[in-house]
């Protein structure tokens, strides 16, 4: 996602939101500020990719372009007009109750002039819902119990919450018809499988694989990614390392064009009886939800069964791709009664796309 931060609106009243927007930007999003000066104070890994020209500045690549703006309730007009200006058709705001229950009818026309999706400190609650600006209550989030971390870090659920909330707009934005989609396993699927990769330069896209996206994105296919990541749980590696090496595929991704609609991981170890552990399905139920997808008309792709499982578990396609694992996973099929039976066995990533492609909308009606 390519997001505006107005900077300058935060820095006054919400250096929380400030930090969400830059751990954003840790987790891989093209996070463009305006305000430069106060964002690296307040933020502390700011960058002002336009000198702090400011949202539709003309630069040597042209105009620049937004997905969504964000800012706070103490100028909702001039984070809207930032958005205005870089063709974002969302703006998430950090809502201050005092500041929302003085808003006039130009704050309400602001709002009302994007798809506006807020998040708010938990104990404003009620005051909210008395006074919510026009804004629906459902659009509302609140930021969680745990304290603002003292710096950026992708791995704090401010940085979860603002992420959600940027995507969940978007989503909504385009329409309520849930689509269908493509989820992808990542290690042995996108890139290298390297057992437990968790630094960032060990991400090597496998080959085809950015042009095979792009396919499906010109198709109208959102790519989500979908990843077991247990050396979290097995205490190999923090939380953040994942973040960082999804934000690397991200960012690889992206410079070929490919903008992934979203990354979810499982974080726990086999044993923890998670719902969120692939062959389970929650991430693709919380990808549903989020960003209005079909899931019995989409397709799971991966290196192993357990991702075929996971599509089947879902009501959707599951193909195997013989990279990574996938050649020794293949020789497993028919080996129990009731094992997965892939709907595909492609060579590889663009072998299933292609064959994505061909079958046209995947899964059941
Ligand atoms: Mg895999």
């Amino acid at each position: 996602m390519r997001a505006i931060v107005h900077a300058g609106a935060l820095a006054a009243g919400s250096a929380r939101m400030l930090r969400a927007a830059a751990g954003l930007e840790r987790r891989g999003h093209a996070v463009l500020w305006h305000g430069a000066a106060a964002t690296r104070e307040t933020a502390g890994n700011g960058r002002a990719a336009h000198g702090g020209g400011g949202a539709g500045a003309d630069t040597a690549r042209g105009p620049l372009r937004a997905d969504v703006v964000i800012g706070s309730s103490r100028s909702p007009l001039r984070t809207a007009w930032l958005g205005w200006k870089a063709g974002a058709h969302c703006m998430v705001l950090a809502l201050e109750a005092e500041r929302v229950r003085r808003w006039g009818p130009i704050e309400r026309l602001a709002c009302h002039s994007l798809y506006t999706a807020a998040l708010a400190e938990p104990a404003e609650r009620d005051a909210l819902r008395a006074h919510s600006g026009g804004l629906e209550l459902e659009r509302i989030g609140l930021w969680s119990d745990e304290p603002p971390p003292p710096e950026p870090d992708p791995a704090h659920p401010d940085t979860e919450w603002l992420e959600r909330a940027c995507e969940r707009a978007i989503a909504r934005h385009r329409g309520r018809a849930p689509r269908p989609a493509v989820f992808l396993d990542r290690d042995g699927t996108l890139v290298v499988e390297r057992g437990y990769l968790s630094d960032p330069d060990d991400i090597e896209l496998l080959p085809g694989v950015a042009q095979s996206l792009r396919r499906l994105q010109a198709a109208g296919y959102p790519v989500v990614v979908v990843s077991n990541q247990s050396g979290v749980g097995r205490g190999l590696f923090p939380e953040s390392r994942v973040h960082d090496a999804m934000a690397r595929l991200r960012m690889g991704l992206r410079a070929r064009g490919v903008e992934l609609e979203a990354v979810y991981f499982c974080p726990h170890r086999p044993d923890a009886g998670c719902a969120c552990r692939k062959p389970g399905i929650a991430l693709l139920e919380r990808a549903a939800d989020d960003l209005q997808l079909a899931l019995r008309r989409s397709a799971m792709v991966g290196d192993k069964l357990l991702d075929v499982q996971t599509g089947h578990h879902a009501g959707a396609l599951g193909l195997l791709v013989r990279t990574g694992y996938g050649r020794s996973e293949e020789q497993q099929i028919g080996g129990e009664a009731n094992g997965p039976k892939p709907d595909a066995v492609c060579d590889d990533l663009p072998a299933a796309v292609e064959w994505i492609l061909e079958r046209g909308e995947a899964g059941e009606a």
